[in-house]
């Protein structure tokens, strides 16, 4: 692990109190124990210290001049990722409920025990770190549920999902869309050539060729075994027809070698269609399958069957 990196892990604490004997006190312990302390010696500086640092945890004094520890923890909750901790005298007027409910994570009361303290920032960091976690791993499963493993593009599930959205979009703002399908020419010549094995690498293939092809609203899906579609936003038939042939010439110049010495190319058929105002989902999708098939009964009266 670098400097840097090490850097990143040690968790920043900021210190708020508007008494400097005890917010010094308080930074040099946490120093002392490893944290990347910071001080503030009121709330208005510290959300000043958050325009330009991101903290873990701000341990903040709830009475003090000016805004007061409870409506800091507040704004900090409302606007940054930070966890609170609250410290107040025994004879304060503030409720530990009234602090947790604004969303403090702990709370200590004044005078301030050091080991008591660090007790209760541990605690407070490693839930963060569950939390954290657990988004990650949540996100990830979201990725997971609507990713092809196989290439890597979207599965048909997602297909399904973004095209109504798209769809709906289209409606509304009354702008264009567009829809390509594309299929493999000869795929189970191919498959029963080289094994399914290479096929499999085909279709990897494709799926990096189509993600090349891509503009930067457009997105890409494996529709089937060896259908593709690409959402295009914003986009009428002739420009599609334009993306459509880009991925044509993309996918014929790669050269694949499915046998030691032996250089092949596949060829692909595109059906393109434009959304039509008030038309259906499977419609349209219906008609983007039509085109594909159109395309594919032109094509193979040009092209040669691939090489076997
Ligand atoms: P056409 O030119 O008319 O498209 O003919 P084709 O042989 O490509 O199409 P067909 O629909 O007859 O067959 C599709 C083939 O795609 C059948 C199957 O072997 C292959 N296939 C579908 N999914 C996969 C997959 O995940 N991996 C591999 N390797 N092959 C697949
Ligand atoms: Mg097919
Ligand atoms: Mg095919």
């Amino acid at each position: 692990m670098d400097t840097q990196e090490k850097e990143k892990t040690i968790p920043s604490i900021l210190i708020v109190d508007d008494n400097d004997a005890i917010r010094e006190s308080i930074h040099q312990f946490l120093t002392m124990v490893g944290y990347n302390s910071f001080t503030a010696p009121s709330a208005e500086s510290a959300l000043e210290f958050f325009k330009k640092n991101s903290l873990d945890v701000v341990i903040t004094d709830i009475m003090m001049n000016g805004m007061d520890g409870l409506e800091l923890t507040e704004r900090i909750k409302k606007k940054y990722d930070a966890d609170v901790i609250v410290m107040t005298g025994f004879s304060a007027d503030y409720s530990y409920e009234e602090a947790i409910n604004i969303g403090a994570s702990d709370f200590v009361f004044k005078p301030v025990r050091f080991e008591e303290l660090l007790l209760r920032l541990k605690r407070v960091l490693k839930e963060r770190q569950l939390s954290k976690d657990r988004i990650h791993m949540l996100n990830e499963l979201k990725k997971l549920a609507i990713t092809d493993d196989l290439t890597g593009l979207y599965n048909s599930r997602h297909f399904y999902a973004q095209l109504e959205i798209e769809v709906n979009r289209s409606k509304r703002y009354s702008h264009p869309l567009s829809l390509l399908l594309l299929d493999i020419d000869h795929f189970k010549d191919y498959n029963d050539t080289y094994g399914h094995v290479k096929g499999d690498q085909v279709l990897v293939m494709l799926g990096k060729v189509i993600q090349s092809c891509l503009r930067r609203l457009d997105t890409a899906y494996r529709y089937g075994g060896e259908e593709f579609t690409i959402i295009l936003p914003e986009t009428m038939a002739d420009e599609a027809a334009i993306v459509a042939e880009r991925i044509k010439r993309a996918v014929k110049s790669n050269k694949l070698s499915p046998e030691p010495g032996k250089e092949v190319s596949i060829t692909i058929s595109i059906g393109v269609t434009e959304y039509a105002p008030g038309e259906d989902l499977s419609i349209f999708v219906h008609r983007a399958d039509k085109a594909m098939y159109i395309s594919k009964t032109r094509g193979k009266r040009q092209n040669h069957l691939p090489e076997s």
